[in-house]
C-alpha cells in the first residue's frame, strides 16, 4: 500500500502526555523553523482527555516550535511506520516565549542556576514499568529467566533507545511480576528530561509492535508494587568539574550540595503536587516501599526521599566525578520538565541562602524517630494524598513563584478537575483508569 512518511511535532502536556501534529515528512524542513499551529487549551487536558475550566476557552494560538536536536527517527524494520517525531517548545505565534511551557520552565531554571552559581546539573531519569508480555512467574526478580522470557522486548527496546539518540546505562527484570527497569547516562537538564520523554515513547512503541503494552503507572494495584521514576543528578562546575563531592565532609556531601539538597528537602512537600501529581502516585508514595515517603536525605537509603547513592570510583576522581543523589518521590505520571524544574528551583533557594544540609539518615527510619528527632532533623511526613499535596503547595509561597502565575494556576486547575474525576473511585479503580493513561 502507498504511504506518505509523516512526522510529528510533540510536547509533553502538564500529565506529561505526549500530543501534537504531524506533518509530511518530505516538508519537515521549512516546519522546523515556522512550527506548527497549537491550541493553548489543549494544556487543559486532564490525564482522562477531559477539559478542565480553562483561561483560554476557544481562543488563541500557540506554535509548537521543534528542537532539531530531539529529532527521532526510528524505523523498527518491521514494516510499520518508522516513529518520527521532535519535541517542541510551546510558543506564541510569532516564536516569543509562551508562559507556560514545561520545557521553556525548564530552560529557564537550569539558566538561572548557572547565572546565579556558575553552576550546572547533570541527570538521569531512571525508569520503572510493567510490560503485559513478560509471562512473568513467581520469584521472577532480577532473574536472568524473567529477561529470557519477556522475548524480544528488552533488546528491540533498547535498540530503540540507542537509536532515538538515548543511551541505556542498564536494564534488568525488577521485583514484581513483569516490572523492568531502565536507567541511562546522564546529561544535561533538557536533554535529561527530553530523553524521560522518548524513552516512554519508545517503550510503547515496542510493546505495541509486539502486541502487547506496558504501563510506567505508580501502581497498577493497590497492593501491588509500585514503579517509580528516580531522578538522578550531580551539580557540576563552568569548567566541567564535579562539586558534589568532598572527600573530607560528611557522607562526602560538599558544602554546596549540601546547600542544594536543604533546599530541595524545605520545599519537598509542595514539590510532590508536581513529582506525584495524581491520585494513583499517593498508592505508591508510601513508608516501607522503598519509594521515599519521607523528606529526609538518606545515606545509601532507599526508603529516604532524596538518597546519597553509592559510588564504584577506587580513586578520588572517579568518586567525584559518579557522586550524586538521587530524589525517589516521583513517578511517571508526573511532566518531567515541570518536575526538573522545580527540583532545580528549590535547590537554587538553597543555595542562595546557604542552608546547611539536613543531618542524612544513616540506617534508621524516620518512622522510628520520635517526633522531636524527625524535628530536629527537618524530616517531615511527604503529602499521604494529592490533597494534602496541593494543601502543601498552597502554604509555600516560595514553590508557587518558582513558576509563571497564569502556569501555575492552569496546572493548579487542571490538577483539581482532574481529582474531581476520581473523587468516588476505589483504590482499584484509581489503578486500572491509570494503567490505562499512564
Ligand atoms: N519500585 C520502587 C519505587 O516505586 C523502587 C525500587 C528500587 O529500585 O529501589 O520507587
Ligand atoms: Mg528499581
Amino acid at each position: 500500500m502507498i504511504r506518505e512518511p509523516l512526522t510529528m511535532f510533540c510536547h509533553a502536556d502538564l500529565t506529561g502526555a505526549v500530543r501534537g501534529k504531524g506533518v509530511p515528512t518530505r516538508l519537515v524542513e521549512r516546519r522546523l523553523t515556522s512550527g506548527v499551529g497549537w491550541t493553548p487549551t489543549n494544556l487543559m487536558f486532564t490525564a482522562f482527555g477531559t477539559i478542565a475550566p480553562s483561561p483560554w476557552g476557544a481562543h488563541g494560538d500557540l506554535m509548537l516550535m521543534p528542537d532539531a536536536a530531539t529529532k527521532v527517527e526510528v524505523d523498527f524494520g518491521d514494516g510499520t511506520p518508522a516513529e518520527r517525531f521532535y519535541l517542541c517548545d510551546l510558543t506564541e505565534t510569532d516564536g516569543s516565549r509562551f508562559d507556560c511551557c514545561p520545557r521553556t520552565l525548564l530552560r529557564e531554571a537550569a539558566a538561572a542556576l548557572l547565572e546565579e552559581t556558575g553552576l550546572s546539573l547533570r541527570v538521569a531519569f531512571e525508569h520503572e514499568f510493567i510490560y503485559s508480555g513478560a509471562q512473568s512467574r513467581t520469584a521472577d526478580n532480577y532473574a536472568l529467566d524473567a529477561v529470557r522470557r519477556h522475548g524480544a522486548f528488552g533488546e528491540t527496546f533498547l535498540a530503540a533507545l540507542s537509536a532515538a539518540g538515548v543511551e541505556t546505562d542498564s536494564y534488568l527484570a525488577e521485583f514484581g511480576p513483569g516490572q523492568f527497569e531502565v536507567t541511562v547516562l546522564p546529561s544535561e537538564p533538557m536533554a535529561a528530561c527530553d530523553g524521560a520523554v522518548i524513552l516512554k515513547e519508545m517503550a510503547r512503541a515496542t510493546a505495541w509492535r509486539l502486541g502487547h503494552s506496558l504501563s510506567f503507572s505508580p501502581r497498577l494495584s493497590p497492593e501491588g508494587l509500585g514503579s517509580g521514576v528516580h531522578i538522578h543528578f550531580s551539580l557540576w562546575d563552568k569548567d566541567g568539574r564535579p562539586v558534589s563531592y568532598d572527600a573530607g565532609a560528611s557522607q562526602g556531601v560538599s558544602e554546596k550540595a549540601g546547600s542544594f539538597l536543604a533546599g530541595i528537602v524545605r520545599h519537598m512537600p509542595a514539590l510532590c503536587a508536581f513529582t506525584a501529581p495524581t491520585v494513583v502516585s499517593y498508592l505508591r508514595l508510601k513508608p516501607h516501599t522503598w519509594t521515599g515517603a519521607w523528606s529526609n536525605i538518606g545515606y545509601r537509603d532507599r526508603e529516604a526521599g532524596i538518597r546519597i547513592c553509592p559510588v564504584f570510583g577506587k580513586s578520588e576522581e572517579k568518586t567525584a566525578g559518579q557522586f550524586n543523589f538521587e530524589f525517589r518521590a516521583a513517578d511517571a505520571t508526573g511532566n518531567p520538565y515541570l518536575q526538573l524544574a522545580l527540583i532545580i528551583r528549590a535547590g537554587l533557594a538553597g543555595l542562595a541562602q546557604a542552608l546547611p544540609m539536613p543531618t542524612p539518615t544513616e540506617g534508621q527510619d524516620p518512622e522510628e524517630m520520635g517526633e522531636a528527632e524527625r524535628q530536629a532533623r527537618g524530616i517531615v511526613r511527604l503529602p499521604d494524598s494529592v490533597d494534602a499535596a496541593h494543601a502543601a503547595l498552597d502554604a509555600d509561597a516560595a514553590v508557587q513563584g518558582f513558576l509563571p502565575p497564569r502556569l501555575l494556576a492552569a496546572y493548579v486547575a487542571n490538577r483539581q478537575a482532574e481529582f474531581a474525576l476520581g473523587r468516588d473511585w476505589s483504590p482499584e479503580e484509581i489503578c486500572r483508569r491509570y494503567a490505562e493513561v499512564y
